[in-house]
């Protein structure tokens, strides 16, 4: 048999469309949104605050999360939104291989295969670190911390020019934690890889024994909210906030509660 490879040799092209490619973007991206959904919706519902979420702002938020309460219709994360999720994984374990190529004893995993992390109130309030560095061929205290987040341009552009205590409080308090709770309390190696130009920044973060005192505090009295049933007050008082509906309020970005609905359909 003879292979026609003459470009569009099968096409089914759009008679309409000037290029003479055989477009299926479409269906391609289609196929993999499919499948990214499916595996999203397959996983289990988490039932405890994670070191990620604690420093947001809204406290009602953070317990609709632990609680799993169901977001509202329409408001599961979408297909673009999971594979910016997976960019941040994949770019966690390529930045990792680049710094122990470059001579940081860099170790992400236990003998076990797991992550390192901690356990608090009860299995209620629980994180995993990215990393610790034992040895670096750059000046730092050692043992420290390693963070790592992937970046869109702009975001990341922020943070360098503001450094992440500024520019990326959530993050701050994520680092807060695992430093008092990991017991690492040199400044943690915090690296910000820009998905646009795969630039890195890096930046030594000091402990904040204040901030971590302060976002353990709030993990209490989430936990102790969703055991008494007791309802958080809202972080805004109308639903076009920012941090309900989603935007820039001119330091932050916020994404869109995925609660807005059942959050305001209540008098308080
Ligand atoms: S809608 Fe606004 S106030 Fe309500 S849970 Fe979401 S962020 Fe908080």
């Amino acid at each position: 048999m003879t292979l026609d490879l003459n470009h569009g040799s099968s096409a089914t092209c759009d008679p309409h469309d000037p290029r003479r490619f055989n477009i299926v973007s479409d269906q391609v991206n289609d196929a993999i949104d499919a499948v990214l959904v499916a595996r999203n919706r397959a996983q289990p519902s988490r039932d405890y605050i994670g070191a990620s979420g604690i420093g947001r702002d809204c406290l009602r938020q953070i317990q609709y999360d632990v609680m799993a309460v169901p977001k509202d219709p329409g408001r599961d994360f979408a297909p673009k939104t999971l594979r910016i999720f997976e960019a941040g994984h994949r770019g966690e374990d390529i930045v990792a291989a680049w710094l122990q190529a470059a001579g940081f004893d860099l170790r992400t995993h236990g003998a076990d295969g797991r992550q390192y992390g901690y356990v608090q109130l009860g299995g209620r309030f629980k994180g995993h670190i990215d990393g610790v560095i034992l040895t670096a061929p750059v000046a730092m205290a050692l043992p420290a911390l390693w963070e790592n987040k992937v970046l869109g341009s702009g975001s990341w552009q922020d943070t360098v020019k503001k450094g992440v205590a500024i520019s990326k409080p959530l993050y701050a308090a994520q680092m807060a934690i695992y430093q008092a709770y990991m017991d690492l309390p040199n400044p943690a190696l915090f690296t910000a890889l820009n998905r646009d130009t795969w630039e890195l920044y890096a930046e030594l973060v000091p402990p904040n024994p204040a901030l971590a005192q302060e976002m353990s505090d709030r993990a209490v009295r989430i936990v102790r909210a969703c055991e008494h049933q007791e309802v958080l007050p809202r972080a805004a008082g109308r639903r076009a906030a920012k941090v309900c509906a989603g935007g820039h309020d001119g330091n932050h970005w916020h994404p869109p509660c995925a609660w807005q609905d059942r959050c305001w359909s209540r008098p308080s």
